[in-house]
C-alpha cells in the first residue's frame, strides 16, 4: 500500500513551512530568479530523497531530466546569466552525499539522469517517465528547468506572434504532461514530482513571456490546474535566501530562510 511520504529539502526551516519537505504523490513547482538556489535544492533533495526516513528520505531512487550543457550555455547567453549552472552535476551530488555521511558513487548511482537536448526531447522525456518508474523504488522527479528549453528553441526565431502561439502550445502540452504525472503519481506511483521554473527579470524577453513581472514563473502557473504546491525561491540579505510557499492544497503562504553550501542547501 502506498503512504505519502516527505522527502527534506535539507534546511529545516523550509521543511517545515513545508510541513516536513516535498510530499510523495504531489507535485510542486519551485520557481524563481537566477541563483536562487532551484538547481541546488533539485540536488540536495536527489541524495536526501535517498535517505532512511528518519534522516529525511524515502529509501527510493530520483529520475532527473535536465538540460544538456549546450542548452544551458545557450539559456546563459540568452538570459544574460553569467554562469551556467542549469546543469546536473554528480560533483555536487558527490558532495552532498558526503554531508550525509552517503557513499558518493552509489548516490550518483541511485540517480537516473536524462538530458534533454530541445523541448521536443523534453517533453518526450517527460511522457517517457512512468516507464522509469515501473518496477522500481523511484520515490522523485526533478524537471529542471521546465521553461529553458523553450526558451532556447523559440527565443529571437520568428516574429512575436508566432513565438507566443508557440509558447502557447507548449504550455498546453505541458499541462496535459503535468496532469499525467499528477495522475500517475495519486494512483501508480509513490513520487513526489518538483519542477523548477525561472522568473522573467530580462524586460527583453518578457514580450514573450507576457505577464511576467519578476514575481511570477515564466509561462504562468504550468501546474495551475494540477493539485500542486507552488513555492516562490528569492534572494535574501547576504547570502540568505528565502523561500514563500504561494499555493498550497495544505499549508499557509509562510516563509523560511535558507542557506547553499558546499554539502546543499542547509539552514
Ligand atoms: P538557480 O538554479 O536558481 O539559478 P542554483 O541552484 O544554480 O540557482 O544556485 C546557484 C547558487 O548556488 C550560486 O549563488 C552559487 O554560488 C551557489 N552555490 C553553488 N555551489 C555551491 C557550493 N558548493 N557552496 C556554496 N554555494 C554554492
Ligand atoms: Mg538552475
Amino acid at each position: 500500500r502506498k503512504r505519502v511520504m516527505k522527502i527534506s529539502t535539507g534546511s529545516k526551516q523550509f521543511d517545515t513551512i513545508l510541513g516536513g519537505g516535498f510530499q510523495t504523490m504531489s507535485i510542486s513547482e519551485v520557481f524563481g530568479e537566477f541563483r536562487c538556489g532551484k538547481t541546488q535544492l533539485a540536488h540536495t533533495m536527489s541524495v536526501i530523497a535517498q535517505l532512511p526516513k528518519d534522516l529525511g528520505g524515502a529509501e527510493g531512487k530520483v529520475a532527473y531530466i535536465g538540460m544538456s550543457l549546450i542548452i544551458d550555455q545557450m539559456d546563459a547567453m540568452l538570459t544574460a546569466n553569467a554562469d551556467t549552472e542549469g546543469t546536473f552535476r554528480p560533483e555536487r551530488i558527490a558532495q552532498i552525499a558526503e554531508r550525509f555521511g552517503v557513499d558518493p558513487e552509489t548516490a550518483q548511482d541511485n540517480i537516473t539522469y536524462a538530458r534533454a537536448v530541445n523541448s521536443e526531447h523534453q517533453m518526450e522525456l517527460l511522457n517517457k517517465v512512468a516507464e522509469y518508474f515501473v518496477g522500481n523504488e523511484y520515490r522523485l522527479l526533478i524537471i529542471d528547468s521546465i521553461m529553458a528549453l523553450f526558451r532556447v528553441d523559440y527565443t529571437g526565431r520568428g516574429e512575436l506572434n508566432e513565438r507566443q502561439q508557440k509558447l502557447n502550445q507548449f504550455l498546453s502540452k505541458l499541462t496535459h504532461v503535468a496532469e499525467a504525472l499528477t495522475l500517475l503519481c495519486l494512483v501508480e506511483f509513490n513520487v513526489a514530482v518538483l519542477m523548477t521554473n525561472q522568473v522573467q527579470s530580462d524586460p527583453g524577453a518578457s514580450a514573450l513571456f507576457a505577464g511576467a513581472d519578476g514575481r511570477k514563473p515564466v509561462g504562468g502557473h504550468i501546474l495551475a490546474h494540477a493539485s500542486a504546491t507552488r513555492i516562490l525561491l528569492r534572494k535574501g540579505r547576504g547570502e540568505e535566501r528565502v523561500a514563500k510557499i504561494q499555493d498550497s492544497p495544505d499549508m499557509p503562504e509562510k516563509e523560511a530562510t535558507y542557506i547553499i553550501t558546499n554539502g546543499g542547501i542547509n539552514d
